[in-house]
This record gives structure tokens, C-alpha cells and sequence, in this order.
């Protein structure tokens, strides 16, 4: 069965009946968004500060192939599991972009008998936080061209604006465009661009701000662009944006609640880009679910390298929260194409590609336990054609390492699939107090943040960019040195290069550009090519999407 026909047979329970019965949260505290899905309002949430947090378990894994590997399907899995064996555990998770859900990758609500639920709406405009989120983006943008149109008495260079418009499709026609065509009638006509809305800043900005003030003020700092004498920076504040842009947020920033499969209930909240943002879920969520339940099961964008150490580096200290374990999902098949095994052979064994591409995984499992300083389980998602052998030399080679190491079958069987790796992450969190570290120190220079984050994490020999991208940190470092890096880079290798698998050492990271993004609080670090408006491939999904006469709808994965 397809995920969607697994998701549409669930037995689903009326949220705010499931909510009161596992959480005791009265019916008062919870907006219904229909029968299954509801947002907590802010007051509730504030409400609970006084509690105490329950342990923070992060999922995250080896680096993304096109063989997939299952972190929210394992985040699901793992949560569920976790509560079958008698810890109250809930999941936080990210919110699904349309984009992608018509392009390569189809839905992001789990798979198999790990899914939250109701899948269609979750990933088909759920509670319409996205589309807040990029009209919210969008009207910065109008006022930006209004204010140029009217005067301009801010003196903004119209060819040094950097604040884009966005559109929640993968619609690679609107990358590059030009704007105010028409004659004097329609504005000033210069270029823009179009991103997608998971990149927008607003998205980063409301993954996280602690409360509606700080959601103002962040807002208020956005950098739109620059004056004509090039350097003085023009900030959202200037235009008096901050205020509407907050009201067109008013409820993006509570969060969305729903349950999963197994009716265990889910936080789904945000969904910034893990490139140039920090790919983590709202902390508002994350800092909820902690407040409600014992144990918190959330994941991270891509591989550990980018995922892991954004959640680490950016929103675990700005939020002054503190993981507990961590999760390294990792599949047989994948590591077979980090071992060079071509995508359409990775169903057959192939021990000698596997051991080849173990060092993969073995890099980023040091990763997390010397630089994050975090104890690890690797969770190997079992796909149907792995073999006994395969599974062997994988659980012996992570036992030579000292690390535990579980075969989970939550994808075919759910929750009880993952009861192993549930007792091996709750042997660790409850028994453990973990020394945790950040990759580098606040203080640091912005150079030597990037510089720690590719040499101690990647494997790089040295870090590069050209005078102009040192001059243009250098300069930061006065105003913005505090604020951490957040590394753009692909997410398919410990290099820039895409293609270079497993785990290459002694390379050269070049930072080609820097960006501020002032109201996330963080400097972009691009290494190589980075894709903020993705394309939809030859044949997109789409194409297979459906809606019949009854409203059911086939084909989202
Ligand atoms: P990620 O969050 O890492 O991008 P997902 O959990 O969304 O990955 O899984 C990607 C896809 O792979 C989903 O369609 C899911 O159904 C499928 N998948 C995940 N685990 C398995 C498995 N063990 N066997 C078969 N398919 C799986
Ligand atoms: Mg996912």
C-alpha cells in the first residue's frame, strides 16, 4: 500500500477529545481547524513556563542520497514506539512546503505505518501558516516598491535591494524577473526574483521568535537592502512594516497539533529551508511539546553535518535548550551509494559497497558524540530487501565503534516495529547526562565559526573565499559578531561537491557569498551552488495527483 492509502485507512479521534484525554488540556486553550487538526493558543502556551521540560531527543542522519532515508518516517516511528513502552513522549515536527510535495519528493508527513495524520491536509495547505507566512513576506515587499514609487525618501538603491518575493511552488520561471514595467504609472522597473516560501526569512524569523514581541522586533530588523551610499543598511522597521506583517502572523505563531497513526499527538510547526535557514521546526513547539510531555522525539533538516548542527549551533542556543540523545538514522541502501553502488543496483547486496560507504555514517556518529558531545543511537530503517548479512556487518561495524546500533521496522509495522530503539534511546536519556557542546564558541570571530564548522565537522583542509566575502564578515564582526553561521552547502556531501560520497577529507570549503539575515539572528555561509527557488523535474508529481468525485484524493505519495 502507498503512504497515502496507509494514511486515508487510519482511525483517526477527534483532536480536541485526545488532546484532553492524553494532555488534560481543556477545550478552551485549542482553536479546531476542522475535527482533526487545532492550534494552542499563546496564552496556554505561556502558561507553562513554570513546568518542568521533559528530555530532548534529536533524529537526524547520514547524508540525504536519492536512496532516501526516513527521518520523519523515524521520528514518527520512534515516537510512537516511545509511547507504547510507557514514556509519554511527543513528536515535533516540520510543516510540509507544496513545492516539493509536487516536484521529486511527494508528501513529508512520514511514511508507511509511521505517519502523522490527516496526511492530505498536512500537506496540502494545513493550517495556513505558509500562506501567512509569504503574503506576510510579500507585503514588505509591495511597501518596498511603494516607498520607491513615492518618493523614496529612504534613499534605497534600487539595484541593492536584497528582500525578494515568494511564492510557496517550485517555479523555476520566476527566479530572475523584472518588476514595474508599464511606465511611470506602475512604479520603478528593476529586477527581482522570486524564492520559495520555506526560504523567506519571515519562515526563519517565526521558527524563532519566543513570543509576539520578539516576533515583532525580529520582523522589524529584517535588512531589505541598502541606501545609494551603498553600506547603510535599510531594515523593515523603516518602513513601519513590522506591526502588519506581525498581524498577518497572528496565527502562524501558535501551533498546529495533530496525531499520529498510533492517535499519539504531534506538534507540527514551521518548516524553514535547510539551507540558507536553519531547517528546524518552531521553537515555540519545541519548547511546548517539552513543557507537556516527558519526552520530545523532533528532526532536523538533511544530514547530521547541516541538520544536526544548525539544531545544535542556532536554535538549541538561542532557545537555551538542551538535547539529550541522538538518533543517526541510516539505511543499508543508502550507504551502498555512499560505496559507489549505482541507485538502480542498491536492492541487491553488496557487502564490499557498504563496508566502503559505512565511513559515511562512522564520520557523522563522531560527529555527534566528540563535537556535539551528545550519545548516539543508530537506528538502521529496514528496508525489505536488506539482507542478514548486510544487517550484520553493519550492527558489528557500529559495535566496533562503541555505539548502540538498532534494526527498526516502524515503516512496515509501526510503532512496535521501533520498540527496540525505543528502550535503546530511553536507556541512554533517562540514565545519561550528556557533557553537550556547540561546534564553536559565541566569541569567535565569523571567519573562525565558518573555519570550525568545515574543519571539525566536514573533514575540510582549509576554508576560502574571496577579499571581498572576508571584507564583508570582517565589517560584520562589529555589529553581528555574536550571531552563529548558518552553513549553505549541499546537503548530499561533506564537500561542496555533490557528488563526492562517503567521506572525503582534506578538501577545500569555498565560501563564494555571506548574507546577514538580521531578523533570524543569523549570517548565511553559502558553499557552492544554492537552490532558493527549487524546479519541478521532467515529470512532477503533480502530474499523478488526483481528487475523485468524493473528494479523495490519490497519488500524494
Ligand atoms: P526524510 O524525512 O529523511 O526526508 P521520510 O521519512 O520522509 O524521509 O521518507 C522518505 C520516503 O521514504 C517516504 O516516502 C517513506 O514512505 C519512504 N520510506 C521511509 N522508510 C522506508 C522503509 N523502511 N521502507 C520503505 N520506504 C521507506
Ligand atoms: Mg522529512
Amino acid at each position: 500500500m502507498s503512504d497515502i492509502e496507509i494514511a486515508q485507512q487510519a482511525n483517526m479521534k477527534p483532536i480536541i477529545g485526545l488532546v484532553k484525554e492524553q494532555y488534560g488540556i481543556d477545550a478552551e486553550h485549542l482553536d479546531p481547524y476542522g475535527h482533526y487538526k487545532a492550534k494552542m493558543s499563546l496564552e496556554y502556551v505561556n502558561s507553562l513556563s513554570d513546568k518542568e521540560d521533559g528530555k530532548l531527543i534529536l533524529v537526524t542522519a547520514i547524508s540525504p542520497t536519492p536512496a532516501g532515508e526516513g527521518k520523519t518516517t523515524t521520528t514518527v516511528g520512534l515516537g510512537d514506539a516511545m509511547n507504547r513502552i510507557g514514556k509519554k513522549t511527543m513528536m515535533c515536527l516540520r510543516e510540509p512546503s507544496l513545492g516539493p510535495c509536487f516536484g521529486v519528493k511527494g508528501g513529508a508527513a512520514g511514511g508507511g505505518y509511521s505517519q502523522v495524520v490527516p496526511m492530505e491536509d498536512i500537506n496540502l495547505h494545513f493550517t495556513g501558516d505558509f500562506h501567512a507566512i509569504g503574503v506576510a513576506h510579500n507585503l514588505l515587499s509591495a511597501l518596498i516598491d511603494n516607498h520607491i514609487n513615492h518618493g523614496n525618501d529612504l534613499d534605497i538603491d534600487p539595484r541593492r535591494i536584497q528582500w525578494k518575493r515568494v511564492v510557496d511552488m517550485n517555479d523555476r520561471a520566476l527566479r530572475n524577473i523584472v518588476v514595474g514595467m508599464g511606465g511611470p504609472a506602475n512604479g520603478y522597473l528593476r529586477e527581482d526574483g522570486y524564492d520559495i516560501v520555506v526560504a523567506s526569512e519571515v519562515m526563519a524569523i517565526l521558527c524563532l521568535a519566543t513570543s509576539r514581541a520578539d516576533l515583532k522586533e525580529r520582523l522589524g530588523r529584517i535588512v531589505i537592502g541598502y541606501k545609494s551610499d551603498r553600506v547603510t543598511p535599510v531594515y523593515a522597521r523603516d518602513l513601519n512594516a513590522q506591526g502588519s506583517m506581525a498581524a498577518l502572523l497572528k496565527d502562524a505563531i501558535k501551533p498546529n497539533l495533530v496525531q499520529t497513526l498510533e492517535n499519539n499527538i504531534a506538534i507540527i510547526h514551521g518548516g524553514p529551508f535547510a539551507n540558507i535557514a536553519h531547517g528546524c521546526n518552531t521553537v515555540s513547539a519545541t519548547k511546548t511539546a517539552l513543557k507537556l510531555a516527558d519526552y520530545v522525539v523532533t528532526e532536523a533538516g538533511f544530514g547530521a553535518d547541516l541538520g544536526a548542527e544548525k539544531f545544535i549551533d542556532i536554535k538549541c542556543r538561542m532557545a537555551g535548550l538542551k538535547p539529550s540523545a541522538v538518533v543517526l538514522v541510516a539505511t543499508v541502501r543508502a550507504l551502498k551509494f555512499h560505496g559507489g553502488v549505482v541507485k538502480e543496483e542498491l536492492n541487491q547486496e553488496n557487502l564490499a559497497a557498504l563496508e566502503q560507504g559505512f565511513e559515511n555514517l562512522e564520520r557523522h556518529l563522531h560527529n555527534i558524540t566528540h563535537h556535539y558531545g551528545l550519545p548516539c543511537v543508530v537506528c538502521i530503517n529496514h528496508f525489505t530487501f536488506d539482507t542478514d548479512a548486510e544487517i550484520a556487518l553493519l550492527k558489528n561495524k557500529c559495535e566496533a565503534l562503541g555505539a548502540k546500533c538498532v534494526v527498526s521496522k516502524h515503516w512496515a509495522n509501526g510503532g512496535a516495529g521501533a520498540e527496540e530503539l525505543a528502550h535503546a534511546v530511553s536507556d541512554i536519556v533517562d540514565n545519561r547526562e550528556p557533557e553537550f557542546n556547540y561546534v564553536y564558541d559565541e566569541n569567535l570571530s565569523l571567519w573562525e565559526k565558518i573555519e570550525a564548522i568545515a574543519t571539525k565537522l566536514y573533514g575540510a583542509g582549509s576554508v576560502t573565499a574571496n577579499p571581498k566575502v572576508k571584507a564583508q564578515l570582517a565589517a560584520w564582526n562589529a555589529d553581528y559578531g555574536k550571531f552563529p553561521i548558518c552553513m549553505a552547502k549541499t546537503q548530499m556531501s561533506f564537500t561542496t561537491n555533490p557528488n563526492a560520497k562517503g567521506a572525503p577529507s582534506g578538501h577545500v570549503v569555498e565560501i563564494s557569498d555571506v548574507r546577514l539575515a538580521n531578523g533570524a539572528g543569523f549570517i548565511v555561509a553559502i558553499a557552492g551552488d544554492m537552490m532558493t527557488m527549487p524546479g519541478l523535474p521532467k515529470v512532477p508529481a503533480a502530474e499523478r495527483i488526483d481528487i475523485d468525485d468524493n473528494g479523495k484524493i490519490t497519488g500524494l505519495f
